[in-house]
């Protein structure tokens, strides 16, 4: 059945929340967006995503859930190191780790986006990433609204 994006993304803060005492926050527009698809493959797209978040940055996080154009709308938003423009392309890589040297530290095995691509692909949804070097990165991921 339909998932409700906004009280999946709750679970999924509080859980991390208490695990990394980070503050992240969840805004949203009232929309209440269901989405169609496979729910724990949809939660780990959202923890990939956060978990990249918060090793990448030290600030708070803040997670938007919207609708528009008859897309459910989920922006994760991290004030941390970013990701220069010329490696932007590359970060969907399988194994591509930007810098090892400053991954080093955070561990990882450079998985994790191209297994979320691939989620969010097969949801017939679409990934967008805006960053900037030592401002901090948005992932904006959208999928079909589910007819309900
Ligand atoms: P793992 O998948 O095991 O968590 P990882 O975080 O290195 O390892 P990905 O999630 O695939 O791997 O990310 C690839 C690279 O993209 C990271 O190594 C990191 O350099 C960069 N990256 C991803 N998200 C962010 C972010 N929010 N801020 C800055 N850099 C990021």
């Amino acid at each position: 059945q339909p998932i409700n994006l906004v009280a999946l993304c709750t679970t999924i803060l509080n859980q991390l929340q208490k695990v990394y005492k980070r503050e992240i926050n969840l805004v949203e527009d009232g929309s209440t967006p269901f989405i169609k698809g496979n729910e724990l493959k949809i939660k780990q797209v959202i923890i990939i995503f956060l978990d990249n978040a918060i090793k990448y940055s030290t600030d708070k996080i803040d997670v938007f859930v919207e609708s528009n154009q008859g897309m459910a709308v989920l922006r994760i938003k991290d004030y941390g190191i970013g990701i220069r423009e010329e490696e932007l392309e590359n970060i969907f890589e399988r194994f591509y780790r930007v810098d090892k040297a400053r991954s080093r530290e955070t561990g990882g095995t450079g998985l994790g986006l191209s297994i979320a691509k691939n989620i969010v692909k097969l949801h017939n949804g679409e990934i967008k990433i805006q960053s900037k070097e030592n401002v901090g990165t948005e992932i904006i991921i959208s999928f079909p609204l589910a007819k309900i």
